[in-house]
C-alpha cells in the first residue's frame, strides 16, 4: 500500500530537514499545512518520547496517515537534567535565549570542570496507519560553555560547547551541525525503521 507521511511540525527548518532525510523512502511527504490539519496539542508528557508521540497521535487522529513528530531539548547533568522537556518553556516561553543561556551558565558555575556535561536530545515518534508507534532517539554530547559564543543556530546553541570540534554549536557551520545533530541521528534511525516496515509490507 502506498502511504503518505505527515510531519507534525510548524517549523519550516525542521520540515526541510525531515524532507531531505526521508526523501529516498519514495513516499509523499506533507507538512500539517499541506495536509490541511492544525490540531491543538497539549504537550503534557513526562519524556521527550512521550511528547513526540502525543504530537504525532494528535495529527494521526485527524488523518490516519503515517505521522512523524519530534521533541527535543537540552539536558544538563549538573542541573539534574534541566531544562530537558521544558527547554522551550524554561524561564517562560517569551524569555530571550540570552537570558536563559546566562541563567544556565550561572547555575552551572559551581560545578567542577568535569561535571559540566550536557547533551541535546531528540526523540522521534512515528504513528502508523494502524495506530502502532515507532520510537527513535538521537543525542549529541557536549559541555556547558563558560561564556556564550557564536551567531549560527538558535536556542541554547551559543552555550553548548562541542569539545571534539573546539567550538560551540552556534559557531559550527550549519551543514556540519546538521550532519552531527541529535535530530539528524534520530531521523536517520527512524528512516531505517520505516524502510523495514515498508519492506515487510511489500513482501
Ligand atoms: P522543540 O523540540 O522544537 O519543541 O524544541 C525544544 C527546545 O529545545 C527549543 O526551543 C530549544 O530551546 C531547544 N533545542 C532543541 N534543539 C536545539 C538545538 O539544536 N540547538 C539549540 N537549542 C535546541
Amino acid at each position: 500500500m502506498k502511504h503518505r507521511i505527515i510531519i507534525a511540525t510548524e517549523n519550516a527548518g525542521k520540515m526541510r530537514e525531515f524532507r531531505m532525510i526521508l526523501e529516498d523512502l519514495g513516499l509523499e511527504i506533507l507538512s500539517m499545512k499541506e495536509a490541511g490539519v492544525s490540531p491543538d496539542i497539549v504537550e503534557d508528557g513526562t519524556t521527550f518520547a512521550e511528547n513526540a508521540e502525543i504530537k504525532a497521535r494528535a495529527v494521526w487522529a485527524l488523518t490516519g496517515d503515517i505521522v512523524l513528530a519530534d521533541d527535543s531539548g537540552l539536558v544538563v547533568d549538573f542541573l539534574n537534567g534541566e531544562p530537558g522537556i521544558y527547554s522551550a518553556r524554561y524561564m517562560g516561553e517569551n524569555t530571550s535565549y540570552e537570558i536563559k543561556n546566562q541563567n544556565i551558565i550561572e547555575r552551572v558555575a559551581p560545578a567542577p570542570e568535569d561535571r559540566r556535561t550536557a547533551r541535546f536530545v531528540c526523540a522521534i515518534a512515528a504513528v502508523m496507519p494502524d495506530g502502532s508507534v515507532l520510537h527513535t532517539e538521537g543525542a549529541v554530547e557536549g559541555v556547558i560553555a563558560h561564556e556564550p559564543a557564536g551567531n549560527n543556530g538558535f536556542g541554547y546553541d551559543p552555550i553548548f560547547y562541542l569539545p571534539e570540534y573546539g567550538m560551540t554549536s552556534a559557531e559550527i557551520p550549519l551543514e556540519r551541525k546538521n550532519e552531527i545533530s541529535h535530530r539528524g541521528k534520530a531521523l536517520e534511525a527512524m528512516k531505517l525503521c520505516l524502510k523495514e516496515v515498508i519492506r515487510k509490507e511489500s513482501r
